[in-house]
């Protein structure tokens, strides 16, 4: 008999039904990164209704996935798939599990922890912070002075006023993740 219990975490975390996903493919052909991927979001979605939890937080796709939800626009059943990618994510750090694309996973944490502090995204101090933590200090320096004096990358953070509501959202997530 199926083992549903990781379906359902996942159903829980990303608040999606896993199991309304019927292989229509429609994700995966509009995915971005679906060639780079060793399964594709379809895939990814039959995984879990599988159970196959060791596969899919070893995989590389759940961090090759950039979160750019066409996937979701695309699905006639209305399943966020970038949402659970994201659960697949945090279930991953969680349980501490090697990362398949070991770049991608402290991006994402950088990205988290960012948003976590300020209330929402500072691309200067999100690229300063992966840039240090990564040691990879000096790709893609020459495009950072012509965003910065373009205006695309602010320099100065702008802070939300409701960061502390931000922050508990994320402490409140972190107890329903411990919880599942
Ligand atoms: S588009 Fe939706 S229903 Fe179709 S395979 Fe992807 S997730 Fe499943
Ligand atoms: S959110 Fe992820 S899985 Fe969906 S289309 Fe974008 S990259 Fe692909």
């Amino acid at each position: 008999m199926l083992d549903t219990t990781f379906t359902t975490q996942i159903n829980l975390l990303s608040s999606q039904t896993i199991q309304l996903c019927y292989h229509c493919h429609k994700c995966t052909a509009g995915c971005p990164v679906a060639e780079d991927m060793e399964f594709g979001p379809d895939r990814v979605l039959r995984l879990v209704q599988l159970g196959e939890k060791e596969r899919l937080l070893a995989s590389h796709d759940i961090w090759l996935c950039a979160g750019c939800e066409t996937c979701g626009t695309r699905c006639p059943n209305e399943i966020d798939i970038a949402q659970v990618m994201d659960a697949l994510r945090q279930i991953a750090i969680a349980e501490g599990v090697r990362p398949a694309e070991p770049y991608a996973e402290k991006f994402h944490k950088v990205f988290m922890g960012v948003v976590r502090y300020m209330g929402r995204m500072h691309e200067a101090s999100m690229l300063g912070a992966y840039k240090l933590w990564s040691m990879d200090l000096l790709s893609d320096m020459d495009s950072a002075p012509v965003m910065l004096l373009k205006g695309k990358v602010p320099l100065l953070p702008h802070l939300l006023k409701g960061r502390g509501e931000v922050r508990r959202i994320f402490e409140e997530t972190s107890n329903v993740k411990r919880e599942t």
